[in-house]
């Protein structure tokens, strides 16, 4: 009997790559012992919470018993919080940010829903670079939009913006970004962002209403040598920014995060308006109130950067001596190589016999590479580099034999 709405059934039949890998993962791990199994598939952070985190918790707990601890709110936040978020995002974004400009939401993912669904109508596009995080496609169409991936520039992943332009239509409502990019680890450069604003400023004009410049934006905090990582609030009126503590404090549980508007918006007191509304109708109501306190105690803290730029030291040595080509990812916990081969698909399965887990490429609607989040202790990476050889040999010489045979 079919239970499900058609939508649903048919999304759940076609489960994610990544959902798929952890429970791949899973099986492995009983079988062969988690030491033995090298786990590149979750974009999860491991590394331990700042102290702050801690301290706000041990700090709130000393208030548990008051009455209305825990009791409904706004539906935007405690308003003491996000003054206080306001001023932090305030020197973050380069631009001065009011209370009235910042909502708190539950994670960027309830941001995300938040927002498409304040602005979306049915039928309408949201346009986003490929490869891309794979969620977006479901929070789109959750709101009755439609998903369109415009392919990225392949030799560095950044934003192709003349093919940006040509998909540009009249049910374009929505331009979504991510940088740092969740699977490539491209870091959008301002020259980037400035003619990606210009181009919207014109297409706006062209069809006689804005077009919002979305930036997802939760590994804002970790870019490598110096990257600058530009906010695009100062740079487009109907620019709006998406983050959480899920990637920099290591709280993805705990599902706190926020939106910022670009103070230059003229509608901003009416998109704040209903974006309060829509995070309370999709039935967040508003985001834990322990994640909120927790974000008051330990705002502009963060996890240690440096163990994860050793870890991309380390992966980057560990991929080039075996014979893999990738881009060097510039933020966020990912490298995004070409799969030996060719196949991104039969690559994954063949370093599963070596107990290496990956996601292929084609889980971000982008074939032929892989994903390898090195949410891991440096030890797993090292461990992996025979298994990461001997599976790109093996195709190697695969191909070479089907050569000789040819
Ligand atoms: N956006 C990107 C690019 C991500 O990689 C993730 C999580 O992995 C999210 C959004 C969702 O983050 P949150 O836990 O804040 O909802």
């Amino acid at each position: 009997m079919t239970v499900l709405a058609k939508n649903v059934a048919a999304d759940l039949a076609n489960a994610s790559w990544v959902r798929r890998m952890f429970e791949a993962g899973i099986q492995l791990k009983a079988k062969y012992g988690a030491e033995n199994v090298y786990d590149f598939s979750l974009g999860n952070p491991d590394l331990p919470a700042p102290a702050a985190v801690g301290e706000g918790l041990r700090a709130f707990a000393e208030h548990a018993g008051e009455p209305f601890a825990f009791g409904y709110m706004p539906n935007g936040g405690f308003p003491w919080l996000r003054e206080k978020l306001a001023a932090h995002l305030s020197g973050e974004q380069g631009v001065k940010l009011g209370a009235e400009d910042v909502i708190l939401t539950c994670g960027a993912a309830g941001g995300l829903n938040a927002f498409l669904r304040a602005v979306l109508d049915p039928g309408e596009k949201v346009l986003t670079f490929a490869p891309y995080f794979v969620e977006y496609g479901f929070y789109v169409s959750n709101h009755g939009g439609e998903l369109v991936a415009v392919p990225s520039r392949p030799e560095n992943f950044a934003p192709d913006l003349a093919a940006l332009e040509r998909a540009i239509d009249e049910k374009t409502r929505v331009v979504l970004i991510n940088s740092p990019h969740n699977p490539t680890g491209a870091v959008y450069s301002r020259a980037d962002l400035q003619a990606l604003a210009a181009l919207l400023e014109n297409k706006s004009q062209q069809y006689g209403r804005p077009i919002w410049l979305v930036a997802d934006e939760p590994y804002r905090f970790l870019a490598y040598d110096g990257a600058e990582v530009p906010s695009v609030l100062p740079l487009y009126p109907y620019a709006v920014a998406v983050s959480s503590l899920s990637k920099n404090m290591s709280l993805p549980g705990e599902r706190v995060g926020w939106i910022a508007l670009s103070p230059q918006m003229p509608e901003k007191a009416e998109l704040m308006a209903a974006l309060t509304f829509t995070n309370r109708i999709l039935g967040f109501v508003n985001p834990p109130v322990v994640g909120q306190h927790i974000m008051g105690a330990a705002l502009g803290s963060a996890v240690d950067r440096e163990v994860y730029a050793a870890r991309r030291a380390a992966m980057a040595e560990v991929l080039t001596r075996a014979g893999y080509e990738f881009v060097m990812p510039r933020g966020a916990f990912y490298f995004f190589p070409k799969a030996p081969g060719g196949d991104d698909v039969a690559f994954v399965n063949r370093l599963m016999e070596e107990r290496v887990l990956a996601v292929p490429g084609s889980g971000f609607g982008w074939p032929g590479h892989i994903r390898l989040a090195f949410c891991v202790d440096e030890s797993v990476i090292r461990n992996a580099e025979e298994g990461f050889a001997r599976a790109a040999a093996a195709v190697r010489e695969g191909a070479a034999d089907a050569g000789a045979k040819a």
